[in-house]
């Protein structure tokens, strides 16, 4: 079954989010604000999602009929992160709209054939090249040069099933330790920042995107995020218009990030893709109180059938997370004037366990690494 009906929620309606994590939780309490109940389908009976909602499912994504209840639960389902499988969605789909489209998940489940929409969109990414083994590696490696990055096509995170290759490193070895069958080797790309847009988009294709964020990472994990970026209007605009051309070619409901890098060129600087996540993403966070409306609030919007709000950024904004025994810090941030402090309700902090995050909006502050 699909419904070529459009979703038109009602406060009190029930949106069904899978994933239980910090993104669900801040998508539960920006649906609360606006009159919606969420339910939450987590196999993780610790998920900070289920603190914030009156009904969970705490049950695996291979429980078909924990997955049908679920379904007649609420009246459209949601997910807040990337890797829902897909015999799951499919099981959803029969039963109630999901939002984004589940087969928006092939794409972004897959580097490869991520990076494939993407270059057909005329969008510039890094050069790429499918690699399936250490031959084909080594004919990769000769076709793109070093260094380069190799990555898993699936089940990539935070850096999680990524290496840099360089110069005298053995390819035979690399592909060994990278223990995957299939994975994409990119070009590396020497960026001058890292950036990313969040877009929201209507059933009506409508496209709303907050201002660009520029984003440091360490260790491979967002650190710290600031709008707008350090970036001309031109290229913003460009970064802006490259995502709505993505969320459109995907005939997107819902919030999406691109994450670019901004590179030197001949031209002046442009952007390349490096990521598309098909759901809110941390980037974005300094929306909940950098802006008149947050990336959270627009997804609901989004897959509820409301209009999508026009975000109004209310200053120059700075997030910084909370990732692993930062969050020891959190009384110390409670005291520091403006910073509004998000904490997320996890168990024990674990290294690049995401616990919390502080926006400052007004003047850049200084980082507290
Ligand atoms: P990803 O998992 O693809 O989002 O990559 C995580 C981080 O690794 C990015 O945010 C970059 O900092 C870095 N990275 C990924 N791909 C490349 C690349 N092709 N060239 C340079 N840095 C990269």
């Amino acid at each position: 079954m699909t419904f070529s009906h459009p979703v038109k929620l009602k406060p009190g309606d029930t949106i069904g989010i899978l994933g239980g994590g910090q993104l669900g939780r801040m998508l539960a309490m920006a649906a609360a604000r606006l009159g919606l109940r969420c339910q939450v389908f987590s196999p993780d009976p610790d998920s900070p999602a289920f603190d914030v909602v009156l009904n969970a499912t705490c049950a695996e994504y291979a429980d078909v009929e924990a997955l049908e209840l679920f379904a007649n639960d609420v009246d459209v389902i949601t997910y807040e992160f990337e890797n829902v499988p897909a015999a799951a969605a499919m099981i959803l789909a029969a039963r109630r709209p999901v939002l984004p489209n589940r087969k928006i998940l092939e794409t972004t489940q897959d580097r490869l054939a991520e990076k494939d929409f993407v270059k057909r969109l005329g969008v510039g990414t890094a050069d790429y090249a499918d690699v399936s083994s250490a031959v084909q590696l080594r004919a990769a490696i000769s076709r793109i040069g070093l260094p380069a990055v190799i990555k898993t096509r699936r089940f990539g995170y935070d850096g999680k099933g990524q290496t840099i290759i360089r110069d005298g490193d053995d390819p035979d070895q690399v592909w060994k330790d990278l223990a995957t069958k299939s994975a994409i080797l990119e070009g590396f790309i020497p960026f001058e920042r890292e950036i990313s847009v969040i877009a929201a988009r209507s059933a009506d294709g409508r496209v709303e995107c907050f201002d660009v964020t520029e984003n440091e990472h360490r260790d491979h994990i967002l650190k710290f995020s600031h709008a707008p970026a350090d970036i001309s209007d031109a290229l913003a605009a460009q970064a802006r218009g490259i995502a709505e051309k993505i969320a459109s070619a995907l005939d997107y409901i819902g919030v999406l990030a691109v994450e670019m890098f901004v590179v030197a060129s001949a031209a002046g600087p442009k952007v390349l893709v490096n990521e598309i996540a098909p759901r809110v993403h941390n980037s974005g966070h300094w929306t909940l109180d950098g802006a008149s409306i947050s990336q959270f609030e627009q997804h609901i919007r989004a897959i509820a059938g409301w209009p999508l709000g026009k975000p109004v950024r209310h200053g120059p904004v700075t997030m910084t997370n909370l990732i692993g025994d930062d969050i020891n810090d959190y009384e110390q941030w409670l005291t520091v004037p403006g910073a509004t402090v998000h904490l997320y309700g996890k168990g024990p902090p674990r290294p690049g366990r995401k616990m919390g995050h502080v926006t400052q909006v007004g003047a850049l502050p200084p980082k507290i690494a």
